[in-house]
């Protein structure tokens, strides 16, 4: 499928990717076995998109993401030793020991979901797209132009090539510059605060339970990995995560022991530690002529609920939906009303996603006497009223 007649001075390509992030190449890969010649460009170099560092976040998969990584044939790359499961996750307010819990059993499933660490997804990501001969790599470029004509969008890429492409898909990231070029904004939210991701060794087992701690000036969340490892995530303001990242091993060692109530024993770091401005956004327009945004580029959720690939893969799939479609019908896969199906469909899953998340922390991150008697009512009513319970549930399914 082509729309464009080639000439001397273009290359052509059906469907452009900016960015080679886990959501450029994971749609690139929902194109196997199609006739779809696709172009993932990312200003990286090949070795690092290849190979990406550890960057400390380890990833909350839904059984949903599993499935569509299933399906875009990613999962089985993934060795089952880098694999750990969630059984259950509870969520503790203030200094209390009421919890809110989340149970597999509640969902009928051996699991709530699937903890990998960022890097692996990524690795796996690119050694599946390896395989695929319709999809071409172009490392070490960015878009410096692009012109939405009505046959075709025209890129120029800072390496000097032209490409001609029926759909430019923008997976740049949540500071996306491809979606600023083409004049959407976001909403855009700085809570302030930074979160620091690292791994921890600690003494008692943690039950493959993950813990969500709202303290009333910072939160602390374990995400239980394989043996006796966890993932440690510490929310707080810029000041005392800046003293976190300068502590000393041993005493970051005892701060996070007793920042967990001594719940986990002594704790060790693994590792470095990893620092995240908390900065969420939620663009505009997920889409205008020949052009959509997906993943980050879309909705850069806030990492307290653990959504944002998840819903990166959500929105990939329906957007893989759409075009595959446009293409059985023989329309111009690049037409805003072809799009805009894309674009309804995805506010619908991420707008409720994305408002509770900013309003949960809203709530929780607040110390005054209300806020603190909400933050100790909601715990309860949501875990005593199962309608509430399980619209929480459903999305973990
Ligand atoms: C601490 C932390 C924990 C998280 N935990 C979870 C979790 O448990 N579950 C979950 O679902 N999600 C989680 N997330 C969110 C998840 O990591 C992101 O949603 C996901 O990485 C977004 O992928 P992306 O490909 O859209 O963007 P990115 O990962 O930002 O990738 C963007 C890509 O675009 C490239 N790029 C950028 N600008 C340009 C340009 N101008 N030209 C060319 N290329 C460009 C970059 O090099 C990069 O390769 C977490 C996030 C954080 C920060």
């Amino acid at each position: 499928m082509s729309y464009i007649k080639k000439t001397e001075n273009n290359v052509i390509f059906d469907i452009v990717v900016i960015g080679a992030g886990p959501t450029g190449i994971a749609f690139a890969c929902g194109f196997a076995g199609t006739n779809i010649k696709i172009a993932v460009v990312d200003k990286l170099p090949r070795g690092v998109i290849a190979n990406p560092k550890i960057d400390g976040r380890e990833i909350a998969l839904t059984h949903h993401s599993v499935k569509i990584l299933k399906k875009i044939d990613v999962w089985r790359y993934i060795s089952n030793k880098s694999i750990s499961v969630i059984k259950e996750a509870r969520v503790l307010d203030g200094n209390s020991t009421y919890y809110l819990n989340f149970n597999h059993q509640e969902i009928e499933k051996e699991c709530l979901g699937y903890l990998i660490p960022n890097y692996i997804i990524r690795k796996n990501l690119y050694k599946r797209s390896r395989n695929l001969p319709n999809i071409t790599l172009i490392n070490k470029a960015e878009c410096l132009s692009v012109n939405m004509g009505k046959q075709h969008a025209s890129i120029l890429l800072s390496n000097g090539k032209k490409i001609k492409t029926s759909l430019v898909v923008a997976a740049d990231g949540r500071f996306s510059k491809m979606r600023s070029k083409m004049g959407i904004s976001a909403f855009t939210r700085d809570f302030n605060k930074n979160m620091i991701v690292c791994r921890m060794k600690h003494e008692k087992p943690h039950q493959n339970i993950a813990y969500e701690f709202f303290r009333y000036d910072q939160t602390q969340a374990s995400l239980p990995y394989i043996k006796n490892l966890s993932g440690i995530i510490t929310t707080a303001t810029k000041d005392f995560t800046s003293t976190l990242m300068k502590m000393n091993k041993k005493k970051f060692n005892k701060e996070m022991g007793s920042s967990f109530n001594n719940y986990f024993g002594k704790m060790k770091l693994l590792g470095k530690r990893y620092s995240y401005p908390m900065v969420t956004t939620y663009a505009k327009k997920f889409v205008s002529h020949r052009f959509a945004v997906i993943g980050d580029a879309a909705v850069g959720m806030h990492p307290v609920t653990a959504h944002g690939f998840n819903l990166g893969l959500k929105g990939l799939e329906i957007l893989i939906n759409e075009i595959k479609t446009a293409i059985k019908n023989k329309t111009d896969i690049g037409l805003t009303a072809v799009l805009k199906n894309y674009q309804s469909k995805l506010h619908r899953v991420a707008a409720p996603v994305y408002l509770a998340t900013n309003g949960i922390i809203n709530l929780y991150t607040s110390t005054i006497l209300p806020s603190k008697l909400t933050r100790q009512f909601i715990l309860r009513f949501v875990n005593t009223v199962k309608p509430v319970k399980q619209t929480f549930l459903n999305i973990l399914k």
